[in-house]
């Protein structure tokens, strides 16, 4: 794998947050621009830490992480928000802000010494808040919120970054099907439109299926596949995986729904 020529590549890495257990081993990884790359794998697997280390909140022990073919390290922080931008699994603690400042606060490597958001940062928190569909609560509190609407609130902030490469934590977690769907669609529209390189940790097979364009299997700090949905979603991949039997059912689409036994 070429690691030169994608927006963001990790080579080799390993990660360990205490020296005898190693969380993340050989993991290789690549994402382009305009691609939707969903990372899968059971519970404990590795999925948070990898996206941590991609995004520097972790340093690696090991093996190298290029954002736009610059190590990590060599980033400053302004730099590297402007670049690269993370929606975390749990809402932030900013429960008492109002919509349009939370997403002003994804303005803060732009913004000038003083920190004041001026018209263009409103502009691109409108533009923001436009392609997440939150401009019409843009005055309330984040506390008044639904689960569906906060997430894309979140969403909203790390776009006001302007970034290249959005990495998402398992964005769907607390939504129902139709919010599930609402933020898969946002995520593909985001990653071929803009274009990004839109990064996703999620649970539903089926969900990344339809709508990545490439899928990230793990197990065990360990990087099992990463390839298109229909030459991920295969029953041995998934054995392998999840340690469970999976039956794939063709339903006329372009890749075969899972179903666990
Ligand atoms: P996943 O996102 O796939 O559920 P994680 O990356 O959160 O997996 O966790 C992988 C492993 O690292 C787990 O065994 C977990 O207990 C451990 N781990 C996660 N965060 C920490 C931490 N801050 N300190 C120590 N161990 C951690």
């Amino acid at each position: 794998m070429s690691e030169r020529s994608h927006i963001l590549a990790a080579g080799d890495i390993a990660f360990a947050y205490s020296p005898d257990e190693k969380v993340l081993n050989d993991v290789d990884f690549a994402a382009d621009a305009g691609r939707l790359i969903c990372i899968l794998g059971p519970n404990g697997s590795g999925k948070t830490t990898l996206l941590r280390c991609l995004l520097g909140q972790l340093k690696v022990d090991s093996g190298s992480v290029l954002l736009d073919s610059s190590p990590l390290k060599s980033y400053s922080p302004r730099r590297l928000a402007r670049m690269m931008a993370y929606v975390p699994q749990f809402p932030t603690s900013a429960f008492a802000f109002v919509v349009r400042e939370i997403v002003l606060l994804g303005r803060y490597a732009h913004t000038g010494v003083m920190g004041l958001a001026g018209e263009e940062d409103h502009a691109v928190a409108d533009e923001a808040m436009k392609m997440t569909e939150t401009l019409a609560f843009a005055r309330r509190t984040l506390a008044e919120l639904s689960g569906g609407e906060a997430q894309r609130v979140m969403i909203a902030r790390a776009l006001a970054q302007q970034p290249k490469v959005l990495l998402l934590d398992e964005p769907t977690s607390h939504l129902d099907v139709k919010n599930q769907l609402a933020i898969y669609r946002m995520m593909v529209r985001l990653a071929h439109d803009w274009p990004m390189a839109v990064v996703c940790v999620g649970h539903d097979i089926n969900l990344a299926g339809r709508f990545a364009d490439e899928i990230v299997l793990m197990r065990n700090g360990r990087v099992i596949a990463q390839g298109r949905p229909g030459e991920v979603i295969r029953t041995d991949l998934l054995k392998d995986t999840y340690d469970v039997e999976v039956e794939l059912i063709d339903t006329g689409g372009n890749v075969p729904m899972v179903v666990a036994h």
